[in-house]
């Protein structure tokens, strides 16, 4: 009978991801539920001595692929690797972070795995010895409860959403042959973001821009406010389409949907399909002059004014609190 509550661990550039944190503290709270054990996957090159790491974080037993084909990340190559421990070791659960990377491979497995997935889930519970993941549905408006029937129950969790629990376990490492043959893909270049750019599917604070910035130039000021606060700058699409910031900074349906703990809207109307990509962020604050836009339905704090007054003057009061 299948047993165990697994995490794929994510890791880049020799480290750990958070999300991997969230999965396995998350995993654990689970197995308690359960009785059963907390099993990770970590596949890349030279990655064994992250493994260990895991253990922090609640994981038991950390199964290790250790390979220079699994370096850098191929969706062929990854999924190969974790599908085999899984059909080897049959746990009942597989939890996989809803970041970039996580939804490229979770697909993937589904298909290797034969069975189903309940995908970007804000909570997820035992009930009746199942997994119950909780989804939001058409663009946040509501949340579906989704049993999947198939072993594992996979489900694929929203980064930044589930809290991160130390806990001092000691894993055991087992190394594993990812049994790769002949790479179907091949990696040409890795485009990377610009050093020190925080990406806003990661951060704990985001200053966004929308349509109300009125041009590239305008970002200058969500910047400045943005370096003082150690935050990300995202942009709607109107933004975006308008050609003022890149794609990879879109928030929304057809950008990136973020967890902060603290989302500032600036000259955002409040569209379905933004909210979309932020709602289930902690703490909304929206700054926009018309009273009337949706966004101030969401948003937990509301500056209705003119955005190029508003954002300098908070940027230096934010300065004033920590001189
Ligand atoms: C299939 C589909 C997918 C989509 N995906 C996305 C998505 O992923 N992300 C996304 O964002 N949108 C998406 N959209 C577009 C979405 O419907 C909206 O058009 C878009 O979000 C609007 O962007 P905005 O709020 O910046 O612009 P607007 O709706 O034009 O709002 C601009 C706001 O700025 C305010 N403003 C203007 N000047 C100032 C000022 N000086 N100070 C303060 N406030 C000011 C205005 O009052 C207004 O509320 C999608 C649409 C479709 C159909």
């Amino acid at each position: 009978m299948a047993k165990g509550v697994w995490i794929v661990a994510e890791q880049r550039d020799g480290a750990l991801r958070k999300v991997s944190f969230e999965l396995a503290s998350t995993a654990r709270k689970l197995a308690d539920q359960l009785g059963e054990e907390v099993g990770a996957v970590l596949c890349g090159a030279g990655i064994e001595a992250l493994a260990a790491e895991l253990g922090k974080y609640g994981v038991d037993k950390v199964f290790v692929a250790d390979s220079p084909a699994l370096e850098p990340y191929t969706t062929d190559a990854h999924a190969t690797a974790v599908a085999k421990a899984v059909k080897e070791n049959d746990p009942s659960i597989l939890l996989v972070g809803a970041s970039a990377q996580g939804k490229d491979l979770s697909a993937a497995l589904v298909g290797k795995l034969a069975t189903g997935m309940a995908t970007d889930c804000t909570d997820v519970k035992i009930a009746d010895g199942k997994l119950l993941a909780v989804r939001p549905m058409y663009a946040g408006k509501c949340f579906g409860e989704v049993v999947v029937t198939g072993t594992p129950q996979m489900a694929s969790l929203r980064p930044n959403v589930f809290t991160i629990v130390e806990s001092a376990k000691a894993a055991a490492i087992v190394k594993f042959d990812a049994g790769l043959g002949e790479p179907k893909t091949k990696v040409l270049e890795v485009q990377k973001e610009a050093a020190g750019k925080i990406d806003v599917a990661e951060a704990n604070v985001i200053v966004s821009g929308g349509r109300g910035v009125k041009g590239p130039e305008g970002f200058g000021i969500l910047e400045e406010l943005a370096a003082v606060l150690g935050a990300a700058v995202g942009a709607s699409r109107a933004a975006v389409d308008a050609g003022w910031r890149a794609q990879i900074d879109q928030v929304g349906q057809t950008g990136k949907v973020v967890s902060p703990n603290l989302y500032i809207a600036c000259g955002i109307s409040g569209a379905i399909q933004h909210l979309a990509g932020m709602s289930s962020s902690k703490y909304i604050v929206a700054v926009n002059k018309d009273a009337e836009a949706p966004i101030f339905a969401r948003a937990d704090y509301g500056v209705v004014d003119d955005l190029f007054k508003v954002v300098p003057a908070f940027t230096g009061e934010v300065k004033k609190l920590l001189a």
